[in-house]
């Protein structure tokens, strides 16, 4: 089998706003043909048109290509071949950043023709599942107008998520968006009340995981206030440092605050999740799958994290195709409890709502292990056509 072509769609939600903190807003779409008839459907998590030049451009270097010219009649059965074909093709580009998650939604589709091809679920290639089905947990958006509408707004999403059966919530503390903490005056105590709220809404049982977004730069600060949650018993907390502050990582993890760290959701390739492993200490790896480097690349940072005894939660705020992935590789990973995931009604996302007719279905606080061969998701070509920008 060979690769014939590759179609790019960058998709635009007609609301978006640059004020707003959420990958949901565009999307990056690939469509891989082959010359069997077998087309696979991949996504990733970055800027769309930039991901889009990264594999139209031309190049004249045999390091510095473009992802269309290398790609282009190979085997798309051996992802893992034209992983490598591709990263050492475009080595003097980027090897890291919007190249790699670029060839993050092109290797997902490779995984989706795979299936197909094979007639079977792409968790069956990726070692097959390990686990009846799949625990989502909510992701909770606050209202960032006031202290007050924050708390409350939180409180109003976690009972909702509770009441529909959910296990497991992460609470975006960003009390406005990244590097924007100033909006409220000693964010450090009022994200404890709002934590203590939640918590005491939903019961000691619920797991409950905290996303800070980035908020400090001093590792012994950060310490100091995570140690203070112990009573909450989190889950995880989430990038509580800037993500170069290695250095940073690593003196938190030495400060054992009694909970654990997660980090990971920019990274792209197997190499800086060994820095973020080892470098930092991280006890959770996020990876994005498409920004990682697809499904190839994720299941080798999930094996790397295997081997360390860490964790693994896939970062996915996109569309039905990247929650696809990472459903896949949930379901053929012991070491990954959660995938993130919201029904798409509560998502407030069009392209999440509109783009895909999805397999997954969550009832009871889980999800069934998909079946249908491949990534098992169809695009709504309409919606495809309504979002599409030229
Ligand atoms: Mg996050």
């Amino acid at each position: 089998m060979k690769v014939t072509g590759i179609d790019c769609h960058v998709l635009l939600a007609p609301d978006f706003s640059v004020e707003r903190t959420s990958s949901a807003q565009d999307s990056f779409v690939v469509e891989v043909h082959t010359d069997a008839g077998i087309s696979g459907i991949g996504e990733t998590d970055v800027n769309p048109w930039i991901a889009r030049a990264c594999i139209d451009a031309p190049g004249t270097h045999t390091m510095g290509r473009g992802l269309r010219d290398l790609v282009i009649g190979e085997d798309p059965l051996d992802p893992a071949a034209i992983w490598e074909r591709v990263y050492v093709g475009t080595a003097m580009n980027g090897r890291r950043g919007a190249l790699i998650n670029a060839l993050g939604a092109i290797d997902m589709a490779l995984w989706d023709i795979a299936g197909k091809a094979a007639g079977v679920p792409c968790h069956r290639l990726l070692g097959g599942a390990v686990k009846d089905e799949i625990v989502p947990y909510a992701s909770l958006q606050p209202d960032v107008s006031s202290f007050e509408a924050y708390r409350s707004s939180l409180v109003d999403w976690a009972l909702r998520a509770r009441d529909l059966g959910f296990r497991a919530m992460k609470l975006e503390l960003t009390f406005g968006g990244p590097y924007r903490h100033e909006r409220i005056e000693e964010p450090d105590e009022r994200m404890g009340e709002v934590i203590a709220a939640v918590r005491a809404v939903v019961g000691p049982k619920m797991a409950i995981m905290v996303d800070v977004q980035y908020l400090w730069d001093n590792p012994e600060k950060a310490a100091r206030v995570i140690a203070g949650w112990r009573d909450f018993d989190l889950f995880f907390v989430e990038t509580p440092l800037r993500s170069d502050d290695l250095a940073g990582y690593r003196r938190l993890h030495e400060a054992n605050t009694g909970t654990r760290i997660a980090a990971g959701e920019w990274l792209a390739t197997r190499f800086e999740f060994e820095d973020l492993m080892d470098r930092g200490l991280a006890d959770v790896a996020q990876p994005d799958i498409g920004r990682v480097g697809g499904l190839t690349e994720a299941r080798r940072v999930c094996d790397m994290a295997a081997e360390r005894g860490r964790l693994i939660v896939p970062h996915v705020w996109k569309t039905g195709i990247s929650i696809a992935a990472a459903a896949h590789l949930a379901a053929a990973t012991a070491h990954c409890p959660y995938i993130e995931f919201l029904p798409p009604a509560m998502t407030g996302s069009v392209l999440r709502q509109e783009l895909t007719a999805d397999e997954l279905v969550f009832h009871d606080g889980v999800i069934a292990l998909p079946e249908r061969p491949g990534l098992g998701i169809d695009l709504d070509r309409a919606a495809l056509e309504r979002y599409k920008v030229a």
